[in-house]
């Protein structure tokens, strides 16, 4: 039987869903962290690695797929997310995470991430946040604090305003938007769960320090603490809660069960349909 199968298999450990390849992250990277919570987390929630697969665009953070032993694709800058809905679209029965940082997440695949929280197809996207452009050798990215001065391209500072990830997602439709860090394995590792068991898009924002070009987030240690925020339900409270939020609280900000996006509907029924009973049947299903 599967149960008598399943257990004559030994259970995983988060040692197991680690690949063979070296991190190249600079020693004291924060990604190591969340590379850690992301195994113990597979291995908690007991998913064969043939069933999960990590999608990443460009930058440090983006490497994640390559030290993991799951199926993983190293797309284009800014295109995680969109590489994950096919996938997902592709093959549902696959758990879909995306990966990615602050610049390739929130600047150029900005737009695929406001379509994903309205989506709410099942997927997890990691974003993990140092507010810097890493990679390229320190920039400014979309979360990075106006007055922050030590690039070159930015001598006085960016000027703008920040990127807000949480109220962005939350205005976007997210069903699931969290925050977790980097030096909290543990908590990250609960949040992590969570996620990827939740039903719907789960947005998790991940402090986590970029230990050469920002390293003055050496702090978020003594300042991240428990999110009082807590999870509320209601989405006009949960905007006021994160309105006043620091952007250092860490925990689950805001979960509703809502229907999951399945993009089989409307292919099957493309099968007996006309082209005019297909829109109306995709129009059906999506003004639910
Ligand atoms: Fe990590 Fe920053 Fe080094 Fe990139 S540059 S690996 S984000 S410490
Ligand atoms: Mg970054």
């Amino acid at each position: 039987s599967t149960e008598q199968l399943k257990a004559s298999i030994p259970s995983l450990r988060a040692k197991d869903y680690k690949s063979d390849v070296k991190p190249v992250w600079c020693p004291g990277c924060g990604h190591f962290g969340v590379l850690a919570a992301l195994t113990k987390t597979l291995a908690y929630l007991e998913l064969p690695p043939e069933q999960v697969a990590v999608v990443s665009g460009i930058g440090c953070s983006s490497r994640l797929p390559a030290y993991l032993a799951v199926h993983g694709f190293h797309g284009v800058h800014g295109r995680a997310l969109p590489l994950a809905t096919g996938l997902k679209a592709a093959r549902p029965e696959l758990t879909v995470i995306a990966a990615g940082g602050d610049g390739d997440g929130f600047s150029i695949g900005g737009n695929h991430f406001l379509h994903a929280c309205r989506r709410n197809q099942d997927l997890t996207y990691i974003v993990m946040d140092n507010e810097v452009y890493g990679m390229t050798k320190g920039q400014a990215s979309p979360t990075t604090q106006p007055d922050w001065c030590r690039s070159k391209l930015t001598p006085h500072g960016t000027g703008m305003r920040r990127f807000q990830p949480a109220a962005i997602a939350l205005a976007a439709g997210a069903s699931f938007i969290a925050r977790g860090f980097a030096g909290d394995p543990n908590g990250l590792t609960r949040l992590l769960a969570a996620a990827i068991e939740h039903p719907g898009f789960a947005f998790v924002q991940v402090l986590s320090p970029c230990r050469t070009f920002r390293p003055e987030q050496q702090e978020w240690k003594q300042l991240v603490h428990a999110c009082e925020l807590g999870p509320a339900h209601d989405a006009a409270r949960a905007a006021e809660l994160i309105q006043r939020d620091d952007g250092l609280g860490l925990g689950l900000l805001f979960e509703q069960k809502i229907p999951v996006y399945a993009a089989g509907v409307a292919a099957d029924a493309a099968d007996t349909l006309t082209a005019a009973e297909r829109l109306a049947a995709i129009e059906a299903e999506h003004c639910r």
